[in-house]
């Protein structure tokens, strides 16, 4: 069965949808905001799976109290045809929309919206999934604004950003929003160790550092994250004392994994950040499970130092977002963060 329930830690957009699908009141547009991982596409796949089952449960109440909030909520029998078909992505009437490029340009919204305009399957709800809304260009969004001023019968809209200031206030004011919270650690960490099986002490490392998004703590688990990390904290105590050589070592490895180079990054924001916050306050701490270490490495650190080498991250995730040469960008990264007491070796 896949439904509502599938939503962890998201009590109130729950109750919210749950409410539309009970009530037979979907309205023509929604917009769901949130930072990214929090269950906001999931939400819409969900709603657009339930709304087309040929054999949906729509109870909606919890069969006993002590079911909580986790299994009497609307959903889905995900194994009639439609469900397999949402499920597969192959669903006719289902659409996710989503840049090729940069931006979600004119073109697709316009062949939109002459699908939209052809007579749909009186059985099935169309579904327009549009994620993320941010990404329109402004013709596309005024091409879309012009749609939900005059929406098709039996479609629903869901547009999914970070924010509502990611749209032009007129689409925003066009839709019913839910806000989708960070996630609390330790809903994440329950997640992780009962549905994906993660190691408990792993599961409880990467639930604190996934900030409330539990598609970013699900993606950490599955790459050994915690191995990861402590190569990176390791070579960067190793640095200073390295020769230039080896430090370089570090530069190309980094550049070679290209897909998680930004995760790397934050593995090392990270670091120093719990460097700067371990003696005020110890309980904020990231990397919680290692905290001898950070104490450690704490005491040998100034602020300013900290507060450099942070800098010197920010500007390679910068300089990474312009196309720069990835291994050049690293080379420099990693003479920044060698630097102790104003001097390398
Ligand atoms: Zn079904």
């Amino acid at each position: 069965m896949i439904g509502l329930k599938d939503l962890i830690g998201q009590k109130r957009p729950v109750q919210l949808l749950a409410n539309a699908l009970q009530n037979g009141k979907m309205p023509h547009a929604w917009l769901f905001t949130g930072e990214d991982g929090v269950g906001k596409k999931t939400a819409a796949l969900a709603l657009a799976m339930i709304s087309n089952c040929q054999n949906p449960d729509l109870t909606g109440r919890p069969a006993s109290p002590a079911d909580g909030q986790s299994r009497g909520w609307p959903r889905a029998c995900g194994s009639c045809r439609p469900c397999k078909k949402i499920a597969a992505g192959v669903h006719p009437e289902v659409r996710v929309l989503a840049p090729s490029g940069p931006n979600i340009r004119i073109d697709r919204i316009r062949s939109l919206c002459s699908d939209l305009a052809l007579k749909s399957d009186e059985r099935s709800w169309r579904f327009v999934i549009i994620d993320p809304a941010g990404r329109m260009n402004a013709e596309a969004a005024n091409a879309l604004l012009k749609i939900l001023e005059e929406p098709p019968e039996h479609t629903v809209f869901v547009l999914i950003a970070a924010d509502t200031g990611d749209l032009l206030p007129t689409i925003v004011s066009r839709c019913q929003h839910i806000r989708f919270h960070p996630i609390t650690p330790v809903d994440i960490e329950r997640y992780l160790r009962d549905q994906c099986q993660t190691d408990p002490q792993q599961a409880m490392i990467v639930a604190a550092l996934a900030r409330g998004s539990l598609g970013r703590a699900i993606e950490m688990a599955a790459q050994d994250w915690s191995a990861r990390r402590d190569f990176f904290i390791r070579q960067l105590s190793k640095l200073p004392a390295q020769p230039r050589g080896l430090r370089h070592v570090l530069a190309e490895i980094m550049a070679k994994d290209k897909d998680r180079i930004e995760a790397n990054l934050e593995i090392m924001k990270n670091w120093y950040r719990d460097l700067a916050v371990y003696s005020a306050a110890p309980e904020l701490l990231y990397n919680r499970d290692i905290s001898d270490q950070v104490y450690r490495s704490g005491s040998q650190t100034t602020m300013d130092q900290i507060l450099e080498k942070t800098d010197a991250i920010a500007a390679a995730e910068k300089a990474l977002t312009t196309n720069a040469n990835a291994r050049l960008v690293m080379d420099e990264l990693v003479e920044a963060l060698a630097v102790q007491g104003g001097k390398t070796y």
